[in-house]
């Protein structure tokens, strides 16, 4: 199937699988795969791409720019300020820099990493400059919980906020218990990172045997598992070309009731507010 979107806030598409560049640019022996994967994963339609000026010290910034040099126009591109350079004019000067290393004149969605010590209302200030000037698409923020959130909403223009990425899976069910609700709620759109737990869930016996009913693979069910909620994208990271294919057929998986009461069983949901994990 083609790759579904969600809406944001502003009517912009985007897709609700990507391809995550944590890892990325520290490895020069893997750099010919980890470009040939971001290739790979246009060819396949997996337009969204996911970076971070803190990834390799924007040695991964650099490395999807020289991936998508001519090929820009197809891909949707997130990447996310360091909170230290979140100020006014700190995060306007990051973007800059993260242009130039990406080699383009704008990103999609450029996202706060995490909340630090300057004021949210200024770094939505410095992303509404940046909109401004067609720097940046949209803009959102990662790794806050709902009383973040909310606070969120009550700063100026804080209502544009186009997602918030966070850690959401299998073994991270946190998030169920109310920021899903809220999101739901608020018509927010949720962005899960490490939706196969960076591997370390793929040998889950449960997991493996809701794998083998499809004749699927357990990364294919774990990330199938998380799109399965309404208004939540997944940006799976893999550096090896091969793995492209496999995870994007993961929209290929229809999960059923008894798949889901399997996995709930292997996986509980959360019985009380737990603190937003973090990686
Ligand atoms: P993931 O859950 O995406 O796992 C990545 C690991 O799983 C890699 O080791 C990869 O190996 C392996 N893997 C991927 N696909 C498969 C497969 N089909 N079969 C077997 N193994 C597989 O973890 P990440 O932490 O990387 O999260 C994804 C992305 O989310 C990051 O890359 C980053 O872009 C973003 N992120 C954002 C954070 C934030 O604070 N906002 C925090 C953490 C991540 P290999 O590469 O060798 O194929």
């Amino acid at each position: 199937m083609t790759v579904p979107t969600i809406a944001l806030p502003d009517g912009t598409a985007m897709p609700v699988l990507g391809v995550g560049t944590w890892g990325y640019a520290e490895q020069p022996t893997r750099r010919r795969d980890e470009i040939d994967s971001l290739r790979a994963a246009l060819d396949a339609g997996l337009t969204m791409i996911d970076t971070a000026e803190m990834y390799a010290d924007g040695g991964a910034e650099e490395l999807v720019g020289e991936a998508l040099a001519a090929r820009r126009d197809e891909a949707f591109l997130v990447d996310k300020v360091l909170p230290s350079d979140a100020s006014r004019h700190g995060t306007v000067e990051a973007c800059d820099r993260a242009l130039r290393r990406l080699r383009t004149d704008r990103i999609d969605l450029y996202l706060l990493h995490w909340r630090g010590r300057y004021p949210l209302a200024e770094t939505v200030e410095a992303f509404g400059e940046l909109r401004d000037a067609g720097k940046i698409r949209a803009w959102g923020v990662s790794n806050l919980d709902v009383d973040d959130l909310a606070e969120l909403d009550e700063v100026p223009s804080g209502d544009q906020v186009a997602t918030d990425q966070i850690l959401y899976n299998l073994v991270r069910r946190g998030p169920e218990w109310d920021l899903l609700p809220w999101a739901e709620r608020r018509g927010l759109p949720l962005m899960a990172y490490s939706p196969v737990e960076q591997g370390r869930l793929l040998d889950e016996p449960a997991l493996c045997e809701v794998a083998d009913g499809h004749d699927a693979t357990p990364a294919q069910i774990a990330i199938a598992w998380v799109l399965d909620h309404p208004g939540v994208s997944a940006i799976p990271k893999t550096a090896t070309p091969a793995r492209i294919a496999e995870n994007r057929a993961a929209l290929d998986v229809a999960l059923t009731d008894d798949d889901r009461a399997a996995l709930d069983a292997a996986f509980p949901p959360p019985v009380r507010k737990r603190r937003l994990e973090i990686l």
